[in-house]
């Protein structure tokens, strides 16, 4: 708040401070109350080490419970953070880090129509553009105003797709297509929106050979088509379903450290094609990838 003042009074900034509340060396008491979330200590970073992009979070928490995901896993509400507080964060990060972006990290921002307008208002007003995550669905139902939104500065847009096998995606319950995909990433390059991030998974649960061809089909085709990709076999995070009850999914977890935890080995055993075979996969297809295109495209961990 004393930077965000100092900015707006026009004054010295005079070594910004983006203090958390607590200036002392005590742990931070738990915080149940999203106004009570401190602005983390930025300050204590060496911003040349860093991109010129502010991270922010401005809420916790998903309405959705995918099985795979620990933040649904928790059953929290959204608790969302007050924009004041958010508005002297991205003010703290503009400074110090001369930030160029606002990179909202919220895990599912474009699920909230309300909050997108309040979020895109903040950073517009401070000149940057800025970047949010979602759902297939989402893009769909904010489809109208995406225009609108890139005129408010929307830069990018992070998808959870997950899979291109309609089979899988009707077990994910997240109500949409392969078919939809492909709209969806239309929508957002023909709206202006210039990066466009696509996550998906490997090795779920109902996973076949054919769900499989699908999935690699439709990764590539939305590679050609400009976007970046994400590619993950499926981790059984504690906390989430598959984690604590992968009997419950039919699935068999593989013994393995916590360093293999990275999403480049498979962890999990299921019932329709082999781990081995699932590996097989997912290394073809990040050499297709990184085959036929650009180097930075595609972000690759193995
Ligand atoms: S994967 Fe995304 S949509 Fe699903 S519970 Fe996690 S944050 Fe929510």
């Amino acid at each position: 708040m004393e930077l965000a003042a100092a900015m707006d009074s026009g004054g010295s900034l005079g070594g910004p401070s983006c203090l958390t509340p607590d200036r002392e060396d005590r742990p931070v008491p738990a915080v149940t109350e999203p106004d009570r979330i401190p602005v983390p200590a930025w300050h204590l970073l060496d911003s040349r080490l860093y991109d010129q992009v502010a991270p922010v979070m401005s809420a916790r928490g998903c309405p959705r419970r995918c099985y795979f995901c620990a933040v649904g896993g928790r059953r929290a509400k959204v608790r969302e953070r007050p924009l004041a507080d958010l508005a002297s964060e991205i003010n703290c990060l503009k400074a110090l880090f001369h930030a160029d972006l606002v990179e909202f990290l919220d895990d599912t921002l474009l699920s909230f129509p309300r909050r997108v307008d309040g979020l895109a208002d903040l950073a517009a007003g401070r000149g940057l553009p800025w970047s949010g995550q979602g759902t297939v669905g989402d893009v769909l139902r904010l489809a109208p105003r995406l225009s609108v939104l890139v005129e408010k500065g929307l830069h990018g847009v992070f998808l959870g797709v997950e899979s291109g096998s309609d089979a899988v995606l009707r077990h994910l319950g997240k109500n949409v297509r392969r078919e939809d995909v492909r709209r969806a990433v239309d929508l957002l390059f023909s709206a202006g929106v210039k990066d466009v991030v696509l996550s998906f998974i490997l090795g779920h649960p109902w996973e076949t050979e054919r769900s499989l061809d699908e999935t690699v089909e439709l990764v590539l085709e939305m590679a050609a088509q400009g976007a970046r990709i994400q590619v993950s076999h499926l981790i059984p995070y504690p906390g989430t379903r598959v984690g604590d009850h992968p009997e419950s999914l039919g699935v068999r977890l593989l013994e393995a450290g916590w360093e293999m935890y990275d999403g480049t080995q498979p962890l999990v055993v299921v019932p329709g094609v082999s781990a081995d075979r699932v590996h097989e996969r997912y290394l073809e297809l990040l050499d297709r990838l990184t085959a036929g295109l650009m180097p930075g495209k595609v972000e690759r961990h193995d």
